[in-house]
């Protein structure tokens, strides 16, 4: 031991000697002359000395002032200039991927070395580290794997965790933890760091932790919404109510202001923007106005003209544009490189960044193009606070992003977009000041922001609970509502405790909590576990396609629209699409027309004439491919086969799996003289939603249906179902796979008495039985 000490400690030496020749090269000096101008540099002694003098400190600073990159060199610096510095070890989290490997290559050049020798990193199946590596930067989701088996970091002397702002499920997850193992190792250091100044929060959950501020500065930025990038077009934009079943749902309306305004450039293109079918779903045209239902997905067009509008006619200066995912990068990139400004590479530099791009790449963004030429980077929220592009002068923010995963161990992003919060959209317009006054256009309307929350809720709080229990027990954490109450901010008891009997239900969880074949399953596939039980049956049922259709339709936005002038129509071209009173088959219809109108290049033509969202369709093909893959992952498809193709298409299979999936969602079919009512054991009657393909028929020749969700308005509506038999709801209702079958038993057993005659579902039951039996062996 003491031998190793002792070469430990030559190290050490050598690293401080190594450093100070470095900083002594012309480089060198250059670069500590960089360092030195960060605002993190002035605090340096403060944070050391904070460090030293409290187990836990919280540090906040605006987005580049040099948290990430600074202070984990300070606390290496100060460990090896001191006789400690033998075993220091630092761990220091960051939420992506990406970030984690770029901030290590940057500190690693900061520090004259290569990566693996003072600094390293490490991510899901890949890094670089090597013996004398003291400061690892990995994803939160590699040190949670770490403490699995590792419950005390031995040999960890700090833990610096990265960007707590995001409050992402993976950092609160993680907080949990390394709380209880503070008091377990008392010389063990914990620094939190955060993009924002909600830092009181994380103090009081660390026993009133000291709050270090680092003063940061930017430039004015000058704010512009969608309206007012209207007005500079001879444009007003007006909000327009449509409503539907539920309440309301904003749509807007665009109107010429005037005919003699001179048609600029962009007024030309916000006309074309709005004429395409990016920008709106549906779109009524009168003499002189446009009227756009939800414009929630931004059109590209809009986006391609006010960058080629910036590029002629503003000053000097790079623009970052916020989208939601890399699909949407890579489409507009495509789009952009068409373009005879935008694509010409001698006067725009177009680069892109997001979370899955290779390390070669992600480089560039850092460089200042020449003179002349205009750099442009498409990025994704990463670079809202992870990643600092310094000379930014104009933002284009569309107001979107793909929240966050609830993958723990993963790190698989979820696949949504949705709205930011009020606190994003200014850390993306403050992107826009960080070198002179910089301009902001948010491609949405004020009161769209306006009605933005505050901050985002924690993941934790808004992810499905369900999901995060299954979590939970994979990290094997222990008991759910215990480890839950332990939170930053728990969720409510009664929901966890909810959340947990479902689980049961539909057999994830078993009678102990603990997780079933099912569950494990489940806990691969990032959605919700209804779909993921579709994904996993359809797979073991050979009918994958249709499935994988139905279960991406779920995910998107209805994919049917109902325009309120055109409901009759629209309806009634829905129900075309169905033959077998299936909502979730009338859509795998619709979208294999379209497939097969998008080979012909008539794939809008068709969403036009059939009330189809394009959007949608295009969502739920990418969707396909994601979980498709996922599935692949889980081993339930062959890793080999790289098409959906070989799937049974079989009616009755693709109703067990739904059915399978949407359990206990089940409502009996009462049949009167002419029509029929709906039931169901907890809230009796029960009403379809209007635009059901069920709600149009007055003869279901089902005994139940299926139904995906319920909402309770006036009365409970249900949305998108499909009908089953008897036999269906016998044998794929509940579990299928080993489990709690006797459990399942008593909850079928109930449903089938409370509809049925005693004896039939008696009859019936045993049938069951004797079938799970059957599988058992
Ligand atoms: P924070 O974590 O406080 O947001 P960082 O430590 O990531 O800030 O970055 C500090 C500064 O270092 C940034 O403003 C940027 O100028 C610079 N920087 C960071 N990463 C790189 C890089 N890979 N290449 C060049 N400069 C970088
Ligand atoms: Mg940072």
């Amino acid at each position: 031991k003491i031998v190793t000490e002792k070469v430990l400690r030559r190290r050490s030496q050598q690293l401080y000697d190594q450093q100070l020749s470095w900083q002594g090269s012309p480089e060198g000096r250059k670069m500590m002359q960089f360092r030195k101008s960060l605002p993190a540099y002035n605090e340096k002694n403060a944070i050391l000395t904070a460090v030293s003098e409290n187990q836990v400190v919280i540090i906040s600073g605006e987005t580049g002032c040099g948290k990430t990159t600074q202070i984990p060199q300070f606390i290496l610096e100060s460990e090896i200039d001191t006789a400690h510095g033998a075993s220091c070890s630092i761990i220091c989290t960051q939420p992506r991927r990406i970030s984690a490997i770029s901030v290590s290559e940057r500190v690693a050049t900061e520090r004259g070395e290569q990566l693996g020798e003072s600094v390293g990193y490490k991510v899901r199946l890949e890094g670089i580290k090597g013996r004398e590596t003291r400061l690892l930067f990995c994803t939160t989701g590699i040190l949670l794997r770490r403490l699995l088996v590792d419950r005390s970091l031995k040999g960890i002397s700090h833990v610096i965790v990265d960007e707590i702002h995001e409050r992402g499920m993976n950092e609160d997850f993680l907080l949990i933890v390394l709380k209880d193992l503070l008091s377990r190792r008392p010389e063990m250091r914990l620094v939190l760091m955060s993009a924002t100044l909600d830092a009181e929060l994380f103090s009081c959950y660390f026993n009133k932790a000291p709050v270090l501020c680092i003063p940061g500065f930017t430039y004015p930025v000058q704010t512009r919404f969608l309206e007012n990038i209207l007005e500079m077009t001879g444009y007003r934009l007006t909000p327009y109510n449509q409503i539907d079943d539920y309440g309301q749902e904003r749509a807007w309306r665009v109107s010429k202001q005037g005919p003699k305004r001179r048609k600029s450039q962009i007024a030309s293109a916000v006309e074309d923007a709005l004429r395409t079918a990016d920008f709106r779903e549906y779109r009524k045209e009168t003499q002189d106005s446009l009227t756009c239902w939800n414009p929630d997905c931004i059109g590209f067009n809009l986006i391609e003209h006010l960058l080629s509008f910036i590029c002629e006619n503003e000053r000097p200066g790079a623009i970052l544009v916020f989208m939601t995912g890399w699909d949407d990068i890579n489409s507009l990139k495509e789009k952009l490189l068409a373009h005879t400004i935008l694509g010409d590479p001698t006067r725009v530099l177009l680069l892109t960044c997001h979370g899955s791009m290779a390390s070669s790449e992600q480089r560039l963004i850092f460089d200042v193009a020449p003179d002349g030429v205009r750099k442009i980077v498409l990025a994704t929220n990463i670079a809202e606070t992870s990643i600092t592009i310094n000379d930014v002068v104009f933002v284009i923010d569309c107001g979107k992003a793909k929240e966050t995963s609830y993958d723990a161990l993963n790190n698989t992003p979820c696949l949504l977009p949705s709205w930011i919060s009020k606190v994003s959209a200014q850390q993306r317009r403050g992107r826009a000041g960080r070198v002179q006054p910089g301009e902001c256009y948010h491609l949405y309307p004020r009161c769209v922001y306006n009605a933005f929350a505050e901050y985002q809720l924690p993941e934790i709080l808004r992810t499905p609970l369900q999901s995060l229990c299954l979590q939970i027990k994979s990290l094997k954490l222990g008991s759910i509502s215990e480890f839950l109450s332990r939170a930053l901010q728990s969720p409510e008891l009664l929901a966890v405790q909810k959340a947990i009997e479902y689980l049961k239900i539909i057999g994830a969880l078993d009678q102990n909590e603990e997780l079933t074949v099912l569950g494990q399953y489940l806990t691969m596939l990032p959605v919700e576990p209804k779909l993921g039980k579709m994904l996993v049956l359809g797979a073991i049922l050979n009918c994958l396609d249709p499935i994988l259709t139905v279960v991406s339709g779920l995910s998107v936005r209805d994919p049917f629209l109902m325009p309120i002038d055109k409901k009759d129509l629209a309806e009634a071209s829905k129900s075309q699409f169905s033959r077998d009173y299936s909502d979730h088959m009338a859509l795998v219809r619709a979208f294999e027309g379209w497939k097969y109108a998008e080979k012909e290049f008539a794939g809008y033509d068709y969403c036009w004439r059939n009330f189809l969202s394009v959007q949608s369709m295009k969502a739920i093909d990418s969707l396909r491919k994601e979980f498709y893959s996922l599935l692949r992952d889980t081993g339930l498809v062959d890793s080999n086969a790289n098409t959906c193709n070989g799937w049974s298409h079989e009616e009755h299979l693709i109703r067990a799996v739904i059915c399978y999936g949407l359990y206990p969602g089940v409502c009996s079919v009462v049949h009167n003289d002419k029509s029929f009512s709906l039931k169901t054991m907890e809230d009796g009657q029960v009403l379809l939603y209007s635009n059901s393909v069920n709600a149009r028929d007055s003869r279901i020749p089902y005994p139940w249906l299926v139904f995906n969700e319920k909402v309770k308005v006036n009365a409970v509506f249900l949305r998108d179902s499909t009908a089953v038999s008897d036999s269906t709801l016998l044998l794929f209702g509940g579990s299928i796979m080993k489990g709690d079958v006797d459990g399942h038993l008593k909850m079928l057993g109930g449903y089938l008495e409370f509809f049925m005659k005693p004896a039939m579902a008696e009859m019936y039951m045993n049938l069951r039985r004797e079938l799970d039996e059957l599988i058992q062996v």
